[in-house]
């Protein structure tokens, strides 16, 4: 196992005209399950190859623990780098291929026989995975037989069977259906609690990033816009891009300003005046007069009884979730979203909600940097 440091690391095409990954810095700790989110084309595959040793940045060092895999001197040429097979990875990709002519059973031991390993231990970690995948049952069959949750499963076997110090997987799940790809999600997290293998995992996908992660590190243009827990991420978002990439539905934004009312500082809107609540009058108050946006989550949107709350609107659209709603409801022309836990309401009713204490998110405008 290993931790993962990058270093000052740059990669870009064109002879430095086009940069693909500024100024990289990232620590990875051992044993950690970090994802590289961000909308496509934002640097995450690249991030993850150099890690892999499939790419030469052009600046930069990545180490494995205290081992130096990667790094490059100031003319951009490399001083070390070790070639992928010998760095113990694992990878699996989206286009996952199986040797098709062999069993799953073959499927898992041959990188091992062709490492040739004993063939007691080859039995031995061919068994424990199959265990831990629950393939027993399915080692005789060929990858023609197998769903593609089983086949997938199979791919993350004989990545993990030749027992790695660090895992890569891109956008793993991306080919399989949205019931398999939450089992699978869930099946993949609790191996690798189990195994505690050094992970890093690139998605797209917020979802998957906030369900599996202990840490993310969420990318946009080549820049870490911010990195953390999920939690910090969706509670603590440090700008507005991170607010809006993270949680669904997306976050309400309000354009505002700050003013002083007489009894307090008040965000004010075309469409609505809010009071600035105590809690963090003090990193407002140096914006009275200018404008900031508001972020407020849906789920912190709390309804209450009609005309009772701090924002009013009329519903214009509802989609049960089963368990709740979510509510688009339009307050003197701006639509906002809420997601509703319990209650009832339906197109044309009025809604009333109050904003969850402590729950608002404030950006300065000009830089979309947060304020509070
Ligand atoms: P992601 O995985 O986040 O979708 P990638 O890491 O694959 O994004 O790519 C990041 C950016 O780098 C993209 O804009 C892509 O077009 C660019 N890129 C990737 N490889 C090359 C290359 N060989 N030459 C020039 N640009 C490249
Ligand atoms: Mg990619």
């Amino acid at each position: 196992m290993a931790s993962i440091s990058i270093k000052n690391m740059n990669i870009s095409y064109n002879k430095g005209k086009s940069y693909v990954l500024k100024d990289m810095n990232l620590e990875i700790k051992d044993g950690e399950f970090c994802v590289f989110l961000g909308p496509s084309g934002c640097g995450k595959s690249t991030a993850m190859y150099s890690v892999a040793g499939l790419l030469h940045p052009t600046q930069g060092e990545i180490y494995f623990g205290d081992t130096l895999m990667t790094a490059v001197n100031e003319k951009g040429k490399d001083k070390v780098f070790i070639p992928p097979q010998e760095r113990n990875i694992a990878m699996v990709f989206q286009e996952y291929a199986l040797y098709p002519n062999m069993t799953v059973r073959k499927n898992l031991s041959f990188a091992l026989e062709t490492k040739k390993a004993p063939k007691a231990e080859i039995e031995k970690r061919v068994t424990a995975m199959s265990k831990m995948l629950g393939l027993d049952e399915l080692l005789d069959r060929k990858p023609a037989q197998l769903s593609g949750g089983q086949r997938q499963r199979v791919a993350l076997g004989r990545a993990l069977v030749r027992d790695p110090q660090v895992f890569l997987l891109d956008e793993p799940l991306g080919n399989l259906d949205a019931k398999l790809r939450d089992q699978v999600r869930y099946e993949l997290k609790k191996i690798q609690t189990q195994l505690g293998i050094t992970t890093v995992y690139v998605t797209h996908d917020q979802t998957e990033a906030m369900t599996m992660a202990d840490h993310i590190v969420l990318l946009n243009g080549g820049n870490i816009m911010q990195e953390g827990t999920p939690d910090d991420l969706y509670n603590r978002p440090n700008c507005m891009f991170v607010a809006s990439f993270v949680g669904t539905p997306q976050i309400n934004m309000i354009n505002c300003k700050v003013e002083k009312g007489p009894n307090g500082l008040l965000f004010v809107s075309p469409e609505m005046i809010l009071d600035v609540p105590s809690d963090i009058e003090e990193s407002v108050n140096n914006y009275v007069g200018r404008e900031v946006v508001l972020g407020l989550r849906p789920s912190e949107l709390l309804m209450v009884p009609d005309g009772k709350g701090q924002i009013n609107g009329d519903v214009e659209s509802v989609e049960p979730l089963g368990d709740g709603f979510i509510v688009y409801f339009n307050v003197n022309g701006k639509m906002i979203v809420s997601k509703i836990a319990g209650g009832n309401t339906k197109i044309g009713n009025k809604l009333s909600v109050n904003i969850e204490p402590g729950k608002m998110h404030v950006f300065d405008a000009q830089t979309e940097k947060r304020i509070n």
